[in-house]
C-alpha cells in the first residue's frame, strides 16, 4: 500500500472516530428509527370541539372532500382531530366574578351537531378522534391571568365561542402553570388527576379510549405521560422534542431533543413525530406541502401534517381557499407518489411498534439507504460520507494499479 493511500485511510478512520464522537446519536438513532416502504400522508388537525357550531358543516365538508380520494389499497385520506372536550362555562364563571371556574362538556347537547359530524367521518373512515386535552389550558392559571390580564378577562367573560387558539400562546399550554412567565410546573399528583380525568373524558364522550395523544402547544412532561399510558394512550405527538415549560422571554424549554419515530419513553407510551405543517391560512401551499412529503419519503420517514381547525373557520374567501388548497395536495401527492398510503396515526403507531412487514422494512439494503440518507441530512456527516466514498474509492484504484504493477500512488 502506498504512502498516500495509507495516509488518506488513516485521515478517514480519524474523521469517523471524530463523526462517531460527535454524531454517534444522530447516527444510531437514523438506524433505529424504523424504515417505511411506502410514503405515508396523514393530515393532523387539531382543536376541534366545544364552541362556534359552524364547525359541524366543516367537518361534514371535510368528510366529504376526504372520501374522495383513495390511496392503492382502497384507503380513503385520513385527518385525524385532536379534540378538546370542554370549554369555559362563561355564565357560570362570570357569576363567580373569575374566581370559580365552571367548564361546558362537548357532550351537552349544544355541540351535537359537531359530535355527529365527528362520529359520521369516523364511520366513513377518514376521521379519526385524538386526545388533545379536556381544556386547551389550565384553568386556574387561565383564572389567575384573567386577574392581571384584561384581554384574558374579556376573552374569559365574553359572549361569544372564542377560539382557544385567540388566548396568549403560553396560556394554552395545558401542564405548566403559565399565569405567569417563566412558566412554572405543576405538582405531580394535580396533572395525574387531571390526565387521567380527561382520558376518560374521552372515553365517556367518543365510546372508546383515546389510544394517541397530542399535548397541546407540545408542552407536557413525563408525569402526564405515565397517566396518560396507565390510561391506555399508546402514542405520543412530538414535533421531534418534548418541552416542558416557557422561559421569561416565553421561549419553549424542552428536556428531550431528537425523538424519532417509534421511540418509546420511560413512561411506556411511543412517540410520532409530527414536524411538518400544512396551514393554507398562513399560506402553505399544496406545492410546498409536497416538498416535505418528498423529504419525508425519501428518508423513508412518514409525513404527518400538522394543521388546524382555525384554517376552516375564518371568513368565506380562506376557507374557500384552504378546502382548495387542501384537494390540490391530495391530488398532487396521489400523481407524484402512486403508492402513497393514507393511514391514521394509531395504524402508523402499531404498524411501527409490530414491524408489519406491510409497512416496515426488514431487508438491510432497504435500512441502511435509508440510514445513510437520514444521517446525511446532517452536514457535517455528509461530507464524511461523500469523502470515505472518494477515499476507498481511490484506494481500491491504487491496489489495482499495485496489482497490475504499476506504480502505486
Ligand atoms: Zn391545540
Amino acid at each position: 500500500m502506498g504512502l498516500l493511500t495509507s495516509a488518506l485511510l488513516s485521515l478517514i478512520a480519524a474523521s469517523w472516530l471524530l463523526g462517531i464522537l460527535r454524531y454517534g446519536r444522530v447516527l444510531l438513532d437514523s438506524w433505529k428509527e424504523p424504515t417505511l416502504l411506502w410514503p405515508v400522508l396523514i393530515v393532523e388537525s387539531d382543536d376541534w370541539g366545544p364552541g362556534p357550531l359552524a364547525q359541524a358543516e366543516v367537518l361534514l365538508r371535510l368528510s366529504s372532500l376526504l372520501t374522495r380520494f383513495q390511496d392503492q389499497t382502497g384507503r380513503s385520506a385520513v385527518m385525524t382531530l385532536a379534540l378538546q372536550l370542554a370549554a369555559p362555562d362563561r355564565a357560570s364563571i362570570r357569576e363567580s366574578s373569575c374566581h370559580q371556574y365552571g367548564r361546558v362538556s362537548l357532550s351537552h347537547d349544544d355541540f351535537e351537531p359537531i359530535l355527529a359530524a365527528i362520529r359520521e367521518g369516523e364511520e366513513r373512515g377518514v376521521f379519526a378522534a385524538q386526545l388533545h386535552c379536556l381544556e386547551h389550558f389550565w384553568p386556574a392559571a387561565l383564572l389567575a391571568a384573567a386577574d392581571t390580564t384584561n384581554a384574558v378577562r374579556a376573552w374569559l367573560l365574553s359572549s361569544e365561542d372564542e377560539l382557544t387558539e385567540a388566548l396568549p400562546p403560553h396560556l394554552q399550554s395545558r401542564w405548566v402553570d403559565a399565569s405567569r412567565l417563566p412558566t412554572r410546573a405543576l405538582p405531580a399528583h394535580e396533572i395525574s388527576r387531571a390526565a387521567t380525568e380527561e382520558v376518560e373524558q374521552f372515553a365517556s364522550i367518543i365510546g372508546r379510549r383515546p389510544r394517541v395523544a397530542v399535548p397541546p402547544t407540545f408542552v407536557w412532561n413525563e408525569e402526564v405521560e405515565k397517566s396518560w399510558h396507565r390510561s391506555g394512550v399508546r402514542f405520543v405527538v412530538t414535533p421531534g422534542a418534548r418541552y416542558v415549560g416557557r422561559d421569561s422571554d416565553g421561549t419553549l424549554l424542552s428536556d428531550a431533543t431528537g425523538i424519532y419515530n417509534g421511540l418509546e419513553a420511560k413512561s411506556g407510551v411511543r412517540y410520532l413525530v409530527r414536524d411538518a405543517y400544512f396551514e393554507p391560512a398562513l399560506g402553505h401551499t399544496a406545492e410546498a406541502t409536497l416538498e416535505s412529503l418528498d423529504r419525508k419519503t425519501r428518508d423513508r420517514r412518514p409525513t404527518l401534517l400538522e394543521t388546524h381547525r382555525s384554517n376552516f373557520l375564518g371568513d368565506e374567501q380562506q376557507t374557500e381557499r384552504c378546502f382548495r388548497e387542501l384537494a390540490r395536495l391530495f391530488e398532487r401527492a396521489l400523481e407524484r407518489f402512486p403508492h402513497l398510503r393514507f393511514l391514521t396515526t394509531e395504524e402508523l403507531g402499531e404498524s411501527i411498534f409490530e414491524r408489519d412487514p406491510k409497512l416496515v422494512a426488514t431487508g438491510l439494503l432497504p435500512r441502511l439507504s435509508a440510514w445513510l440518507t437520514r444521517a446525511a441530512r446532517v452536514r457535517n456527516l455528509r461530507l464524511l460520507f461523500w469523502t470515505t466514498a472518494a477515499g476507498l474509492a481511490f484506494s481500491l484504484l491504487a491496489a489495482w494499479a499495485e496489482m497490475r504493477g504499476m506504480p502505486s500512488p
